[in-house]
């Protein structure tokens, strides 16, 4: 289904991580409410649809500038995801611009933004969503435990810090 040339998900999101940038879409209250309203295969169906207009076609009118920032969870996850626009697609996700996306390529952007959405809010069926930080300090935390687990003797010299 999905080409080599395609990233791993896990490997691009730790990469996105990385991107002040990318890493600083959130949704706003009013989208996690209709995420939560409409059910994310919905949402996600309604995406496929915005993608077939969007980034889909060969010659994408005013590529980069397609994506609104704002006004669809798919829209704000486009953008954390660098699935906005066709350069950008081409830059992080190595599918060629200048040429339509094959239907196996927009499942993959559509797994990609189905990830984000997953991962930022989690409890998007649900209830107590609050911001995606307190996931990542509890995943944090739990490498911490982890960690401290598999370190036997207390008196070893804590551990320095990664490099970079
Ligand atoms: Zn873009």
């Amino acid at each position: 289904m999905i080409s080599s040339s395609m990233r791993d998900l896990d490997q691009l999101f730790a990469t996105l991580a990385k991107s002040r940038f990318r890493s600083r879409f959130r949704l706003e209250a009013k989208d996690r409410a209709y995420l939560q309203r409409r059910g994310l295969e919905a949402v996600l169906q309604h995406g496929h649809d915005l993608l077939q207009r969007r980034l889909v076609p060969a010659g994408v009118r005013n590529d980069g500038r397609q994506t609104p920032m704002r006004g669809h969870p798919v829209f704000v996850a486009q953008h954390a995801t660098a699935t906005c626009c066709r350069s950008c697609l081409a830059k992080w996700h190595a599918i060629p611009a200048g040429r339509a996306l094959s239907q196996s390529e927009l499942e993959y952007v559509l797994e990609v933004i189905r990830r984000w959405l997953e991962r930022t809010h989690p409890t998007a069926g649900g209830l107590g969503a609050d911001g995606p930080g307190s996931v990542q300090a509890d995943r944090q935390r739990r490498f911490a435990l982890e960690f401290e687990e598999g370190v036997e003797a207390a008196t070893e010299p804590p551990p320095s810090p990664p490099l970079g």
